[in-house]
């Protein structure tokens, strides 16, 4: 594979039919994030339809270092958070359909209402999906020290790492901001990679600690993924360009004594 070709990858959240967030964690409700479930059917076939091949970030990992190769549309699926529907809705419609994801677990919301159960989360695991962080609590990472830092990015590694006995290689950030010293502490850790909430397509060269991911918000259909992964075309620049200021916005709200928080 051409160490240019682009490799996308997807951000999702929950995948349910239900319009109420009410009985989910405070820090954990998917408003504008979630999908239903037929439409998340639907983005599995336009996947398939063009000819995308779901891979893992571990496949990328191995693909970026010569030890492995990549289909020639190689398109990732990352979940955020660990609702519980990624186990009850998700999973069935991913293995009916041969295709594989990551799932990011915030340690915190295990056990919670409408999360996941450490149970649920090993058999993620076990049906061949890899299981990355998305951190102990779900605050922004900003305004935060080294050593509060390290603490978020060990101590949740260790502990799903722990708690499910498989290894935990990629991180996800909780809501988006990244502190310019995560991905050097990130390595530090023990990480092959890191998820960032900035839009735009990967390589084989993009820095893996600084991965691009385009939301997948309530709304978009089967087309629009299908829109979306082509990279051209009208309707591909305008998701790029509304995700993008969205990005910059809140990198600049994420700031140090910003306006967030
Ligand atoms: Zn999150």
């Amino acid at each position: 594979m051409a160490r240019e070709q682009k490799i996308p990858i997807l951000m999702y959240h929950s995948v349910s039919d239900s319009g109420d967030c009410a009985g989910l964690p405070p820090a954990f409700r998917p408003l504008g994030y979630r999908v239903g479930v037929s439409v998340f059917r639907d983005h599995l076939e336009a996947l398939r339809r063009g000819g995308w091949s779901t891979i893992l970030l571990r496949d990328l990992a191995a693909a970026r270092e010569g030890r492995g190769d990549l289909p020639g549309r190689p398109v990732i699926l990352t979940f955020d958070d660990g609702y519980a529907d990624n186990l009850a809705a998700a999973l069935p419609l991913l293995r009916e359909g041969g295709a594989r994801a990551v799932f990011f677990l915030s340690v915190s919301a295990l056990e919670s209402p409408g999360m996941l159960t450490w149970s649920g989360a090993a058999a993620l695991g076990e049906a061949g999906m890899e299981i990355g962080s998305h951190g102990m609590g779900h605050d922004l990472l900003s305004g935060r020290d080294e050593n509060d830092l390290r603490r978020e990015l060990e101590e949740s590694r260790r502990t799903i790492g722990e708690r499910l006995g498989c290894p935990v290689e990629h991180f996800s950030l909780p809501r988006g901001y990244l502190p310019p010293v995560l991905p050097r502490l990130a390595r530090a850790a023990g990480y092959r990679g890191l998820c960032t909430s900035r839009p735009g397509f990967n390589t084989l060269r993009t820095d893996p600690f600084r991965l691009r991911r385009y939301p997948v918000r309530t709304g978009l259909s089967g087309e629009g993924v299908a829109a979306l992964l082509s990279g051209s075309g009208w309707r591909y620049r305008k998701i790029h360009f509304t995700e993008t200021v969205r990005d910059r916005l809140r990198v600049r709200h994420g700031r140090p004594g910003g306006a967030a928080r």
